[in-house]
């Protein structure tokens, strides 16, 4: 049968890889539903390979272009949140959450709430959201699927596993381009430099996030609410060659780990193919090739924002929400050449330490912190400049 498909964030890094599979597939897949951000032209052209039938731009000051571009087409255009979130919990049977940041909260909540089985990429949102989200899979039978490498390949690791076995998961890390550098290095970063990652190509966002090592501070949240572990449980270490993609270690002893060459295509396949498997076009791991797998502990000095991570998921509330917002602001900050890249950290500390809400009852509360955390930064930054 053929497995009906919504992305979301089809223009994006994942969204590409995602198509990449699901065309050399199209017995097994059907493309329903695509959205993206800005790029009209992109999506339009998405909708002429794939036979989508609807196809929703965020930004509603490009709506026109968009139905313009699609005239003549089986498929429907519209823009807006309203509209993505429409996206998400209509017409498919699996949908991929892979906007980028917390913007991508609303539509992958509607996706839950709908009981959809859905493939995350999108971490910010289970960052920002992740009680509300997993307890709202629970009650509406929805299945989170992780796409993220290190999560997909705990969830492999764990199929199987009775949770009071597990002692601990260990995420890996690259360590990103400044791994081995120093700290007088690190401070003049330049984005060219920090987006430059020497083992994936990525967003922008997410490549100067793997820089700072927020990302794993990132995926740190991601896989307590993921796999419902506590922080003490959940380990990071730094693996060069991210070959290893992630370890579980039970209470034998026994370590699992998952392992391939560093293509996304092998994570989002098992995703989308669940709980079958398909084949991949990514290059197939040479272990002798690769020589040797080395391992080293993260040095939190020199990367500070994964301690900071680390503090706002011991923190819980709405910690892990105020330092993805700072986060986001100071990333984008950072890429327009306002920001120097120590000054991230900086930021995302100095906005915790300014930010002190309520926990989130719901996602309207979750979407308020987010929107008071940038009015923050933004007075900070501006106190900063004075
Ligand atoms: P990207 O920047 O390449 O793509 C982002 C997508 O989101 C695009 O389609 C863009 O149009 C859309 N988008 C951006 N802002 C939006 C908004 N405000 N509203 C609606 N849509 C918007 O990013 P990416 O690298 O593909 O990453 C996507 C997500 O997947 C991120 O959360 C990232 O952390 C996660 N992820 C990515 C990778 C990777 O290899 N790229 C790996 C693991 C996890
Ligand atoms: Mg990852």
């Amino acid at each position: 049968m053929t497995r009906k498909i919504a992305i979301l964030g089809a223009t994006g890094s994942i969204g590409k890889s995602t198509l990449d599979l699901i065309e050399s597939d199209p017995e097994r897949f059907e493309v329903v539903a695509v959205t993206a951000g800005t790029n009209a032209e992109a999506l339009a052209d998405i909708v002429r390979r794939t036979g989508a039938r609807l196809a929703v731009i965020a930004d509603e000051s490009r709506r026109r272009d968009l139905e313009e571009l699609l005239v003549g087409s089986n498929c429907r255009a519209d823009a807006g949140q309203a509209a993505l979130v429409e996206a998400a919990g209509g017409e498919s049977d699996l949908v991929i959450a892979a906007i980028v940041g917390c913007a991508g909260l609303p539509p992958v909540m509607a996706a839950v709430e709908a009981g959809k089985t859905v493939a995350l990429a999108n971490k910010e949102a289970l960052v920002t959201a992740g009680e509300l989200m997993t307890r709202s899979a629970q009650a509406n039978g929805s299945t989170l699927l992780p796409i993220d490498s290190e999560h997909n390949a705990i969830f492999q690791c764990l199929a199987g596993a009775r949770v009071e076995h597990v002692l601990r998961i260990i995420l890996t890390a690259s360590g990103g381009p400044f791994r081995t550098a120093s700290a007088e290095l690190i401070a003049s970063a330049t984005p060219a430099q920090a987006v430059a990652h020497p083992n994936w190509t990525m967003g922008a966002k997410i490549s100067v996030d793997s820089a700072t090592m927020m990302n794993k501070g990132l995926e740190l949240i991601e896989a307590h609410y993921l796999f419902g572990l506590p922080s003490g449980r959940i380990d990071v270490l730094i693996h060069p060659q991210s070959v290893v993609h992630s370890l579980v270690e039970f209470v034998d002893g026994s370590v699992l780990a998952q392992l391939g060459s560093p293509d996304m295509r092998i994570p989002i396949a098992y995703a989308l193919a669940w709980p079958e498997r398909i084949s991949t076009p990514a290059k197939r791991l040479d272990l002798a090739g690769v020589g040797h797998l080395d391992f080293e502990s993260p040095d939190l000095s020199r990367f500070p924002a994964l301690r900071l991570a680390r503090e706002a998921l011991e923190a819980g509330g709405a910690a892990p929400i105020v330092l993805n917002a700072a986060n986001e602001v100071a990333v984008a900050s950072f890429l327009a050449g306002k920001l120097s890249f120590p000054g991230i950290a900086q930021l995302v500390e100095a906005t915790l330490g300014r930010c002190d809400f309520a926990p989130p009852a719901s996602i309207r509360d979750v979407l308020e912190i987010d929107r008071e955390t940038r009015l923050r930064v933004g007075e900070l930054t501006a106190e900063a400049c004075q």
